[in-house]
């Protein structure tokens, strides 16, 4: 008989892991909390290293797990988690019992919150923003001061809640970098008259195409 395994956490790592899982045969439940799939990139606006549109992503992994052996559950979490002998039994916030012969949590990452660190004036000073934010900008079209101007000069700095021991964060998040990259050159494209600044300790460009990227931008 076909093995079951519950992938939690319908981001891209999950969706991912589906289509695979699911192109050798195995059967998937995919469960998801939110009321759609796709995680955090649902909330960038183009994707680094192509730019291509986040949504496209989606709708293309989306597509993909729209087949054969993958049930998708939006809306759902697991709520009863126990290990049998040899399989897991759960049951979702819907009272569903489930048995998969393995589990795979993918269950992703939430943001660093940038008023931790007080000192860049988050949350203190209009006009400071997380990159996140940024990407909420570039979605709805428009890069503006709090006050309706344009501006001129833009400061991209680096590693904020990284490479921190005073947040406790010793890691290096790897793709900070690129994306501020990427911001640079989607900065320069809505206001081709500014300038763009990023402030970095290194410039670390630690995938495929990365480097491009970064030439690009320079
Ligand atoms: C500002 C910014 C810009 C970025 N730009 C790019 C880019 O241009 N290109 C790129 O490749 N990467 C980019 N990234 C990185 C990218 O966002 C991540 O690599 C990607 O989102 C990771 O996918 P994931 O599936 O692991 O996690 P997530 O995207 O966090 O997805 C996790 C999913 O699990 C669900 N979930 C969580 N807990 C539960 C639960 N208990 N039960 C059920 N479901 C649950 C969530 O709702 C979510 O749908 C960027 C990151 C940031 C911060
Ligand atoms: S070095 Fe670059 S990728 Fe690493 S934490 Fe700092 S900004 Fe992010």
């Amino acid at each position: 008989m076909s093995k079951h395994v519950v992938i939690i956490g319908g981001g891209v790592a999950g969706l991912e892991v589906a289509g695979q899982l699911a192109k050798v045969g195995i059967n998937v439940s995919l469960i998801e909390k939110e009321r759609k799939t796709g995680g955090n990139i649902n909330n960038w606006f183009r994707l680094f290293p192509d730019r291509r549109r986040s949504s496209e992503v989606i709708e293309y992994l989306d597509k993909i797990n729209s087949g054969k052996g993958i049930k998708l559950h939006t809306n759902t979490t697991i709520e009863k988690f126990n290990r049998g002998r040899s399989n897991f039994l759960m049951t979702t916030n819907e009272g569903k019992e489930m048995t998969a012969d393995a589990v795979i949590v993918a269950t992703g990452f939430d943001l660093f919150k940038s008023a931790r660190k007080e000192e860049y004036g988050y949350g203190i000073y209009d006009n400071v923003i997380s990159s996140a934010d940024l990407e909420t900008m570039f979605s709805n079209g428009k890069i503006l001061l709090n006050d309706g101007n344009i501006p001129e000069t833009i400061g991209l700095v680096h590693c904020v809640g990284s490479r921190d021991e005073k947040v406790g964060n010793f890691y290096c998040s790897k793709l900070c970098c690129v994306t501020a990259v990427k911001q640079a050159i989607e900065l320069r494209e809505f206001l081709p008259d500014s300038k763009v600044f990023c402030f970095y300790m290194d410039m670390r460009m630690g995938g495929a195409f990365y480097e491009e990227l970064y030439r690009e931008a320079q």
